[in-house]
């Protein structure tokens, strides 16, 4: 049996709705073992049919037509081509699922970095893996908050040059503040962060501008 003559007959429809005759079922055996895609259209199929009965039997099912009495409504020919329909669509999706599942478990891990403002840079630079992200965290402290700040802003400082911001509300200033860093541009080097107090009208207040300063290495 070969590939062609399988997904031209739609053998792996009948062979999951077990239609194929014994021999017939045998010989798609002896390819599917062999075939990726064939084995991966039958686990596919066979999930999909069971997820159909899951349903059917929580009675999650409403038929949109109603459907006749008649126990024998869907011809054979009428199921596998069905089946073919669910199993294209199933297999689409299927394959999405497979081919962005290894993006997600790259998905990055974050890495805190606890920030102490009254600190210098720690002799030992933070490792950054190449799956990882860094998280800022620090808090404002109580020397620095001021009674008339409404808001704050924190400038980050990157080795290039270039500063991300972050503002932070009052409320937000009571608590530890995590900022997560895109990993992405970001170098070795020493970093810093300032956070600078806010009046109503946005302007920044005189006052005591904590620094925090932190050195990272990145892992290629
Ligand atoms: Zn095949």
């Amino acid at each position: 049996m070969d590939h062609d003559s399988i997904t031209k007959n739609q053998t792996t429809e009948r062979y999951l709705l077990r239609e194929l005759t014994e021999t017939e079922s045998d010989a798609f055996e002896e390819h599917y073992f062999d075939c990726q895609e064939c084995a991966e259209r039958v686990r596919c199929g066979t999930e999909l049919m069971e997820y159909g009965r899951e349903v059917a039997r929580e009675g999650r099912f409403t038929p949109i037509v109603p459907v006749p009495p008649q126990p024998n409504y869907w011809t054979p020919a009428l199921r596998v081509g069905m089946l073919a329909v669910m199993l294209g669509v199933g297999f689409a999706v299927y394959q999405k699922i497979h081919v962005s599942a290894p993006v997600q478990q790259a998905a990055l891990q974050d890495v805190f970095i606890h920030l102490e403002a009254a600190k210098g840079p720690s002799a030992n630079a933070q490792v950054i893996g190449r799956n990882q992200r860094p998280v800022l965290s620090f808090a404002i402290p109580a020397w620095a908050a001021s009674a008339d700040a409404v808001s704050y802003r924190a400038v980050l400082v990157l080795p290039s040059g270039k500063s991300l911001y972050r503002q932070i509300t009052a409320h937000e200033a009571e608590d530890q503040i995590d900022w997560p860093i895109d990993r992405d541009g970001l170098t070795s080097g020493l970093y810093s962060v300032t956070v600078r107090s806010l009046g109503r009208d946005g302007a920044e207040l005189k006052g005591n501008i904590p620094t925090f300063l932190f050195t990272l290495e990145l892992q290629k």
